[in-house]
């Protein structure tokens, strides 16, 4: 049996840096164009095979001359590739990225082959949700990731929900959910109560139990995780860092909390490697070229 499967996003981002933002019509000449492979779903599932989990990704991507270079790139991490489909006469999914000197930017996106990862397309991987856990994040539809939660948890898989980026949920995919990790801005988003201190993690994370959920992680930055199981809440804070670039540091959370979960680690614990892997992550720039390897991890540690 795969012990993990990461059913989500593949995206390439287009990323090119320039002075300001162009206005509507205008033309801006930037410079450091650079293609960087990216998609939640995609970014996990590195994180957790580079951290030792073993991982399979059931995902989509389009007819174009990158999607294979990328699946290579899975393939080199040990991810298992043979969930990963090609649907005709769509792109990869795509995002345009633009980076002003504020370090600020604008993403345009084009879903693509994620949009085409349909419950009746994942039904075509259906053995692939016979696995130990599952883990989901909000960039594919919401009614793929129902019936993929379905399905994983009446075989006895154990559900884990990144809601990013962030939007409210209904019950239904809730209630499927054995761990949450929402950053700050998703937090609030599916409770409607602010994430601006340890008070309001604890309230935030008490209002997704009382939606179902047993274990709630709260990612606070900087600060470091708001870990609540049944109601009782600690922050267990992260490692001091100097961040270059904080890009995929949830999905280095997320991927690397896999591996842990893997090893049966307590929860506490699990915590603290997957934040380990993150604080390395945001050392480094850009997003899967950021994502440790299990040897870092475990430095880091020490
Ligand atoms: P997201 O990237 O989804 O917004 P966070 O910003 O909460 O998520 O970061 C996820 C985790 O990455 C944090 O819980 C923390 O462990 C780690 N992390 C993020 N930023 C830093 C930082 N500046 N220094 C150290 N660790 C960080």
């Amino acid at each position: 049996m795969m012990t993990l499967t990461v059913t989500g996003s593949i995206n390439i981002d287009h990323v090119i840096r320039l002075p300001e933002f162009p206005r509507p019509g205008e033309t801006l000449t930037g410079s450091d164009y650079r293609i960087v492979p990216g998609g939640k779903g995609a970014n996990q599932a590195v994180a957790a095979a580079r951290a030792g989990a073993r991982t399979r990704l059931v995902a989509c991507v389009g007819e174009d001359a990158l999607a294979a270079s990328l699946i290579q790139g899975f393939a080199e991490d040990g991810i298992d590739i043979t969930a990963i489909d090609t649907i005709t006469g769509v792109n990869t999914g795509v995002a345009l990225i633009q980076v002003n000197n504020n370090g600020e930017n604008t993403i345009a996106l084009a879903p693509g082959a994620n949009a085409g990862l349909t419950p009746a397309q994942l039904q075509r991987h259906s053995s692939a949700l016979h696995c130990r856990q599952l883990l989901l994040q909000l960039e594919i539809p919401l009614e793929t990731n129902l019936a993929a939660a379905k399905t994983a948890r009446d075989q006895g898989a154990q559900v884990i929900l990144n809601p990013a980026p962030a939007q409210a949920l209904p019950d239904e995919m809730l209630n499927l959910v054995d761990i949450i990790t929402p950053n700050e801005t998703e937090a609030e988003r599916l409770t409607g109560i602010a994430v601006s201190d340890e008070a309001g993690a604890g309230a935030a994370a008490r209002a997704l139990h009382d939606r179902g959920i047993a274990t709630v992680m709260i990612t606070l930055g900087a600060r470091g995780v708001w870990l609540s199981e049944q109601g009782h809440g600690r922050r267990i804070p992260g490692f001091a860092v100097k961040a270059v670039d904080t890009t995929a540091a949830g999905d280095t959370f997320n991927g690397a909390l896999m591996a842990a979960l893997q090893q049966r680690l307590p929860l506490s614990e699990a915590v603290r490697f997957a934040q380990a892997a993150a604080a390395i992550s945001v050392t480094r720039p850009g997003a899967q070229t950021s994502i440790p390897y299990k040897a870092d991890i475990n430095a880091m540690l020490e």
